[in-house]
Order: C-alpha cells, then sequence, then structure tokens
C-alpha cells in the first residue's frame, strides 16, 4: 500500500491552546508526522510526494469564504497592534444566524470552533497539503489499487465547510470522498477515531450519497461535546445516512469490535462503490488523551474487519497524538489491513 504525504505539511507548528481553560502546549505537533511515517515504513509502504492539485478539490467541501479567511487571517491579524502571533479566536457567535463580520477578529470567532486550531502564516499551506495528499491517494484508490494511506497532518475531521476546530482547517477525509465520487455513485466515510468526526457530518448530513458512520467516546463528557450522539441520524435528502455509535470512556478492544461490526453492516447495508477510513489513533489506550482502551493489537482486529467489507479504500489519518506506541499503531493498522484483502 502506498503512503502519500509532503513535506510542507510540516511547517504547521502550533504552540497553545487552552485545555479546561489553561493554557497547554499544543499535541498536534509535526513530530507526528515522522512517528507516522516510521510506522507506515515498518508496514512496508512505500512513501509518495503528491501533487499540488489546486483549490478546486477542497472548495468542492469549503466555502469560498472560509478558504479566503485561511489564506489570509494571519497577515491581517498582524496588522491588529498588540495581536497575539498566532491566530486564535477570542469571542464567538451565539449562533451562526447574524451578519458576516468584516473585521479579522470577527471572522476569527465566525470561523474557529475552539482555542485548539490557531493560525499561523504556515498554517494554510501545511492544510493544503495535507488535502492534497488525500487527494493524490484518492486518485490512487480510483485508478485501481486496493489501498492508499494518506498522511494527512494537520488532521481534518473536525472542520466543517467553513469552521475550523480540534487541531483541524481543511476536512481531508471529505476532500477525499468528494473526490472519489467522481467515479463512485456511493461513499462511505467510517471515522474510528477517538473523537466524533463532527466536521465530516456536518459537511454530508443533508445527502444520501456519502455515508457518514463513526465510532467514539460518548460525546456527554467528551470532544466535541455537541455533536456524536446516536439521535444524530441525517436531515432532509440525508435522513437515515449518519450513524453514530458513542462508546463509554475506557471501552476497550471488545466493545470498539462490536461497534464496528455494527457500522460495517450499516455500510454493507448502503453498498458503497469506496470507502474513507478516517483513522485516528487516538483510541488507543496509551494516547494522552486516554479516552478508549483499544491496544495496539486491536488495531490490526480493527483493521482485518474494514478490509473484510472488499471495497476501494483510503486511509485517512486523522488523531493520535505522542506516545511510545504511535508507530507501532499504525503499523499494526496497515499491517492488520495488508493481510486481510
Ligand atoms: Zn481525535
Amino acid at each position: 500500500m502506498k503512503t502519500f504525504y509532503g513535506d510542507d505539511q510540516r511547517r504547521h507548528d502550533p504552540k497553545g491552546f487552552l485545555s479546561s481553560g489553561a493554557p497547554q502546549p499544543n499535541p498536534e505537533k509535526p513530530e507526528r508526522i515522522d512517528r507516522l511515517l516510521a510506522g507506515a515504513r515498518a508496514a512496508g509502504s512505500s512513501i509518495h510526494h503528491p501533487a499540488n492539485h489546486g483549490l478546486a478539490p477542497i472548495a468542492a467541501v469549503h466555502t469560498p469564504e472560509y478558504l479566503e479567511f485561511l489564506e489570509n487571517i494571519h497577515r491581517r491579524w498582524q496588522m491588529i497592534p498588540g495581536a497575539s502571533q498566532e491566530v486564535i479566536a477570542n469571542i464567538h457567535p451565539i449562533n451562526r444566524s447574524g451578519s458576516y463580520p468584516a473585521s479579522a477578529v470577527g471572522q476569527a470567532g465566525y470561523h474557529m470552533a475552539d482555542t485548539s486550531c490557531p493560525i499561523s502564516a504556515e498554517t494554510f499551506q501545511s492544510a493544503c497539503w495535507s488535502a492534497w495528499s488525500a487527494v493524490e491517494a484518492a486518485e490512487t484508490v480510483m485508478s485501481g489499487e486496493r489501498a492508499a494511506y494518506a498522511l494527512c497532518r494537520p488532521p481534518g475531521h473536525h472542520a466543517f465547510s467553513d469552521v475550523a476546530g480540534g487541531f483541524c482547517f481543511i476536512n481531508n477525509s471529505a476532500v477525499a470522498a468528494q473526490r472519489l465520487r467522481k467515479q463512485a455513485d456511493r461513499v462511505a466515510v467510517l471515522d474510528v477515531d477517538l473523537h466524533h468526526g463532527n466536521g465530516t457530518q456536518g459537511i454530508f448530513y443533508g445527502r444520501a450519497d456519502v455515508l457518514t458512520v463513526s465510532i467514539h467516546a460518548d460525546p456527554v463528557r467528551f470532544y466535541p461535546f455537541f455533536w456524536g450522539y446516536a439521535d444524530e441520524r441525517g436531515d432532509g435528502a440525508g435522513l437515515g445516512y449518519n450513524y453514530n455509535l458513542p462508546l463509554p470512556r475506557k471501552s476497550g478492544d471488545d466493545v470498539f469490535l462490536d461497534a464496528l461490526e455494527s457500522a460495517c453492516r450499516r455500510i454493507e447495508a448502503f453498498a458503497p462503490q469506496a470507502l474513507v477510513v478516517a483513522l485516528g489513533l487516538d483510541a488507543f489506550e496509551g494516547d494522552p488523551f486516554g479516552g478508549l482502551s483499544v491496544s495496539t493489537a486491536g488495531f490490526a482486529r480493527i483493521a482485518e474487519r474494514i478490509a473484510a467489507l472488499r471495497l476501494p479504500t483510503l486511509i485517512v489519518q486523522e488523531g493520535g497524538y505522542l506516545c511510545d506506541e504511535l508507530s507501532d499503531n499504525l503499523t499494526s493498522f496497515l499491517t492488520g489491513f495488508g493481510s486481510a484483502v
């Protein structure tokens, strides 16, 4: 299986965020890339640099004003006397029914869900390259390869069509799913990250051509708090095409695999022609976020079940934070997938 990754994805290097109100170092560090590359190589994957695919595949799921914001907000922010080095919003609309603000501070609040997605001068280009890794991997799957792995970092699944959040700016999994729609009438996105894939759900919530399924820690006491509940089933034409499986905190392999079985049955009933796996490795028992308790061997079992769907599959990296086993967890997943095809 080929891995896709571009060096410019390292340039985004966020410094801080707030956790329960306290300033903390941002855990979405470029070093994650080194661990994940090592994990991919250990699984026998070859590393390929994506081409610059331009803004068109990104604009297929994000609004023009949001992309303009991401590209220009850091430069505008620096013109504000006394402003922070990184763009971090300090005001948010109560809801989105008000007017679109003209000011940099107002737009930051409008387009940023939380404090964990600080924007530097490097962020937009890094996020674009991350998305282009997903696009290139999608092209590879569409050209007939059974599977490909996009080492997407920054991650994407918390980004809505016009909102950044949770370390995410451009929704790589959504970009990939939309790209696959060029060939496939129906695409499924299966999100196995510790956190609910709220941005991906939001982007496809009203559509019946992309099924979104997410297994994650119950948001009742966990990020993203406002989404990820079992009663969120889609809207309008998309009703019945979103499926959430929230799990109790600290659930281990067997509980996760039971939920995965249910998720896979729903995907089989949808009969997609292609699958995007939003692969968070932060469901790991030793991940700093500590929400679920999947083991290293458990990732191989998860991959084997997903591979048994026998679909052209694009694996998109989402979360998974610095811990000794981060490389091994990716190796376990990719090896498990490869052994089952
Ligand atoms: Zn996560």
